[in-house]
């Protein structure tokens, strides 16, 4: 079966059209560096060609992880065939990988990206003398818009069967001298000759490995004079085949306000404040409201006519049913007050779903990371550590996933650490909760929730950074700057629809058997040997269980054993602390009204004390195995955790004890 890989530089819309070409619904971002893995797709309407979507890479000089599975998928995997990915509003940039990749000696079809955006600036690209200069097939696409695209579907099964690409770059004579000499002298079992030349003299020290000593000549400055003539014939061949146009791009004046010295970071706090304000706050919390009430609490009355919530319904059929005392309990406080009650979030969550995508999509998001940068710095980060913790937004997995792309280590390990302090998308109820319930909706409990998640990197950063395990060093930071664009309605619904799925299909197990597990352990109770129905909840085995850890959170203010629990089963998923509550709290009830159960048990500082504890500690089983995934070692995993949470208590119990003081 034929594989083309799809190679070309970061954010040069190659999932884009991955998506396009395979028809399957890999994760796109206006932002360098979103595919760290490759994957494998079918084409749509030939399904028996493959296509591998490869990590983004500038060259085949490869520096960060990432990038360097990309070169051995392209050197030991030999697909059939490269489609190589060009930006079209950036060529010049994008043809140097383009050279490198004609030295590979596989067919390569070059395809310009961005076309769109190539017509709005009024460029002009002559494709055909471009082809005729590269020696390959040249077309040009709108992944995005879909031009073209099928044009170049129906190219690529044939693609395979091509003839294999030539080398195109010849460098000064000097240097071609004693490149042919080292091709001379390589053993014959090595095929890519001139590419293996090459890297010989440029000194690469990742393929030195593979050649015998005595085939190994690095020149002086080699990597600088490859270099160099590869963008002299570059520049050269742009002069004549791309007439640029004057027109300006649309919003390129938006980054003199937007990245302006003293307005960026007061505008990126701003900008959350209102994202948090919009979708947790304000309109989310009407949505979840009617929507809380309406379908899983009370009911509505409309109109004079009055419409039972869910929980009335479930009631009156179960009575009519007479179905068993223990069912109706499972129902209506296990499932209704659990898992019913995480549902009613979902408005919120979806908003706060799209304005991420949103300002991601535009390309704002990744200019933070320049914003950041600076102040990231004096706390030992750095703009790079950004990227983890805006993916740990959406959840912790992903952005510990995204440390890799960070190359020093002592950066990588520290955004491995913090990033799951911003809290993530599970978290979101239990803030939406507490907002709620003990707040009356007061609109800055949720932005608060994100200043104390970064607040609480940057200490831990300051601090943990002093330790001697972690190595020093600082690392140059250097990210290309994305173009601003309206972000495309099916990209930005695609990412609000994978992310609401995940949640529901995340709803409808881990946490619907944590809840039917919590319902079960609190209604059963241990004695004389065996286990027995018991009377109350506070009387079941969880209340027991609780009790006897509950003193530990007595300091910060929620020694209930409700919490203790919640607490706990948040570890298997945090969206298990809200379930959880409404379970023990009752929440499923016909009246449907968190408020008054939660309102007796919490003060409102204890209640923020408790937000911010959960919020802070260890994140879920699923994060920490990624921790441990990534940092490769069980001490690591375990300095990280008690960091967490060591840091979640003091933080909670500073915040609770200054309360206090403070007249509560
Ligand atoms: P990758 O990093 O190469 O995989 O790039 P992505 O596929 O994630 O795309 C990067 C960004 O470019 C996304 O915001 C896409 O919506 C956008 N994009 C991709 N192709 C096009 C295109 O042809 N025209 C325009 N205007 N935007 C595009
Ligand atoms: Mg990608």
């Amino acid at each position: 079966m034929p594989t083309i890989a799809l190679a070309g530089n970061p954010n040069c819309g190659k999932t884009t059209l991955f998506n396009a070409l395979t028809g399957s619904n890999q994760f796109t971002g206006n932002w360098p560096g979103v595919t760290v893995e490759k994957k494998e797709g079918r084409l749509l309407g030939n399904r028996g060609t493959v296509l591998l979507d490869l990590p983004g890479v500038y060259s085949l000089s490869p520096f960060s992880p990432e990038e360097r599975i990309t070169r051995e998928a392209l050197l030991r995997q030999r697909p059939d065939a490269i489609l190589n990915l060009v930006d079209g509003s950036n060529l010049e940039r994008n043809l140097y990988l383009t050279t490198q990749l004609l030295e590979l000696q596989i067919p390569v079809l070059v395809a310009v990206n961005f076309l769109d955006v190539v017509l709005a600036r009024g460029d002009v690209l002559d494709l055909h003398a471009l082809a005729k200069e590269l020696g390959c097939p040249v077309v040009a696409v709108s992944a995005l818009k879909g031009d073209r695209v099928a044009a170049l579907a129906a190219a690529l099964p044939g693609l395979a069967s091509q003839p294999a690409a030539v080398p195109w770059c010849r460098f000064p004579a000097p240097a071609e001298a004693a490149l042919n000499a080292i091709e001379a002298s390589l053993p014959a079992s090595i095929q890519l000759r001139r590419f293996y030349a090459i890297k010989i003299f440029e000194g690469d020290p990742l393929l030195l490995k593979e050649v015998p000593d005595k085939a190994q000549k690095p020149a002086a400055e080699g990597d600088s004079i490859i270099a160099g003539g590869r963008y002299d014939q570059i520049g050269r061949l742009c002069a004549q085949c791309v007439r640029y146009g004057r027109r300006k791009l649309p919003g390129a004046w938006l980054d003199s306000v937007l990245l302006n010295r003293w307005l960026a970071l007061p505008l990126f706090a701003l900008l959350m404040f209102l994202v948090y304000y919009i979708s947790v706050s304000t309109l989310g919390a009407w949505l979840s409201e009617a929507i809380g009430e309406g379908v899983f609490g009370g009911g509505i009355s409309a109109f004079g006519y009055y419409i039972p919530g869910i929980p009335g319904l479930l009631e009156g059929l179960l009575l009519r049913w007479h179905v068993s005392a223990w069912m109706q309990s499972i129902l209506l406080e296990g499932l209704l007050g659990g898992v019913g009650t995480l549902l009613g979030f979902v408005p919120q969550m979806v908003l706060l779903f799209f304005c991420l995508a949103f300002l991601e999509g535009c390309g704002y998001l990744s200019r933070i990371a320049f914003v950041l940068d600076r102040l990231f710095r004096r706390f030992g980060l750095s703009g790079r550590s950004f990227l983890p913790m805006l993916l740990a937004t959406g959840c912790g997995v992903p952005g510990i996933l995204a440390a890799r792309t960070i190359e020093n280590e002592r950066e990588r390990r520290l955004s491995i650490i913090t990033c799951t302090f911003l809290p993530c998308s599970a978290k979101l109820p239990l803030i939406a909760l507490i907002a709620g319930a003990l707040f009356g909706g007061a609109w800055w409990i949720a932005p608060s929730a994100y200043l104390c998640g970064l607040t609480a990197i940057l200490l831990s950063a300051a601090l943990l950074g002093r330790l001697k395990i972690f190595p020093g060093g600082e690392a140059p930071f250097v990210l290309e700057l994305p173009p601003y664009r309206l972000p495309s309605p099916a990209n930005l619904l695609r990412s609000v629809r994978e992310r609401t799925a995940s949640f529901l299909k995340k709803a409808g197990t881990v946490i619907l058997l944590s809840a039917l597990l919590v319902w079960f352990l609190s209604n059963v109770k241990w004695e004389d040997g065996g286990l027995h129905a018991a009377r109350g909840l506070s009387e079941g085995l969880l209340a027991a269980l609780g009790r006897w850890v509950a003193p530990l959170f007595a300091p910060l203010g929620f020694g209930n054993w409700q919490a203790a629990v919640a607490t706990f089963t948040g570890w298997i998923a945090k969206e298990n602390v809200v379930s959880t509550l409404g379970i023990l709290y009752g929440f499923g009830g016909g009246d449907g009204a968190p408020r008054q159960h939660l309102g007796s048990a919490f003060t409102p500082l204890a209640g923020y004390s408790f937000l911010l504890f959960n919020l802070l500690c260890s994140p879920c089983v699923a994060a920490v195995s990624a921790i441990q995934r990534e940092m490769g070692s069980r001490r690591w995993t375990l300095l990280a955790l008690a960091w967490q949470t060591g840091f979640a208590y003091l933080a909670a119990l500073a915040v609770y004890q200054a309360g206090r003081a403070l007249g509560g």
